[in-house]
């Protein structure tokens, strides 16, 4: 009996493993027709100075517009696509279109408004990357000043020393290098030092909970300072209530990002929340 079970859990798993392969499978030839088609979408989500509540900029988020399942969020499609390597392909469309929008944006008088963009590993250890960085600035006419490129933890510690020397060519060409979720890898704070980093994004695990845990709030208060001292912007991440808006202004944090701003949305409405000062200036500041 004992053997018909084990069998029949064996034969479950298999199934199950089965599924799973097949829709990824089907996930990863239909986002290769998306890739070519145009049912990649970037939205975008406003950055936000807490001292004057204005926008500095904004993250470019990607989307996917299904035929059949609707708006895809990332978490449901970038695992296969780094996986499968088409997530460089998708850096491209993203990167290229988020720096055509700074560009715009820029052009309509927003002068120092700054576009940061999500960096995979595979996209950052390409040998191309930098050039065809590169291209894309040149292309768009976008001064690489005003773009922000966001990378983990985790790619960053994979091989430090490559990693090291690619973003010194990165700070070289002139863009603003940010980590992202920080706080929830294991980079060593020795390299920290090394790796020259312009902003720290403080994940928003510690954000959420930022008035609730006193752990929580240690610790985003010593990620301020930390990152304050060694000369780097702070922003938190996943802003949600006036009562985290409130300790992190009290904290000194210089910018925040969150759904009390305005969640990630397609650059028209974007530039309609500039238009009516939503994102800027009315935000309620204690
Ligand atoms: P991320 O870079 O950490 O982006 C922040 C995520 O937090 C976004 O999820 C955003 O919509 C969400 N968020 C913003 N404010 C709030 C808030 O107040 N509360 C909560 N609960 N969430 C908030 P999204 O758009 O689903 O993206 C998820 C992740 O997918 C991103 O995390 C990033 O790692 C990845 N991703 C998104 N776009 C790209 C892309 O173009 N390229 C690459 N390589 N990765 C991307
Ligand atoms: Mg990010
Ligand atoms: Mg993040
Ligand atoms: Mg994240």
């Amino acid at each position: 009996h004992a053997k018909k079970m084990g069998k029949n859990n064996y034969q479950f798993f298999n199934r199950a493993m089965n599924e799973l392969a097949v829709e990824r499978h089907t996930t990863e030839v239909e986002l290769r027709r998306a890739i070519n088609g145009n049912e990649l979408l970037v939205y975008y989500q406003p950055k936000v100075d807490l001292v004057s509540g204005m926008a500095t900029g904004a993250e470019a988020l990607v989307r996917w517009n299904h035929p059949d399942k609707g708006m895809m969020l990332p978490d449901a499609f970038i695992p296969v696509a780094e996986d499968s390597g088409l997530i460089v392909a998708i850096g491209k469309i993203v990167l290229r279109q988020a720096c055509g929008q700074a560009k715009a944006w820029h052009d309509q008088g927003l002068h120092s408004f700054t576009m940061a963009v999500n960096v995979s590993a595979l996209e950052f250890r390409d040998r191309h990357f930098v050039e065809s960085l590169r291209n894309v600035l040149d292309e768009t006419g976008l001064d690489a000043r005003f773009l922000q490129l966001e990378l983990t933890e985790s790619v960053l510690m994979r091989n430090v020393d490559s990693s090291i020397a690619v973003l010194r060519e990165l700070k070289q060409l002139g863009v603003q290098l940010a980590i992202d979720d920080f706080g929830t890898g294991y980079s060593s704070l020795s390299y920290l030092n090394q790796f020259p980093i312009d902003v720290l994004k403080i994940d928003q695990s510690f954000v959420q909970s930022i008035s609730s845990s006193v752990g929580n709030g240690v610790i985003v208060n010593a990620v301020i300072g930390m990152g304050t001292c060694l000369g780097q912007r702070v922003v938190a991440e996943g802003v949600e209530t006036s009562a985290q808006l409130s300790f992190l202004h009290t904290h000194h944090c210089t910018e925040g990002q969150g759904y009390l701003f305005s969640a990630p949305v397609p650059a028209d409405d974007f530039t309609r929340l500039l238009g009516q000062g939503v994102i800027g200036g009315s935000v309620p500041l204690q």
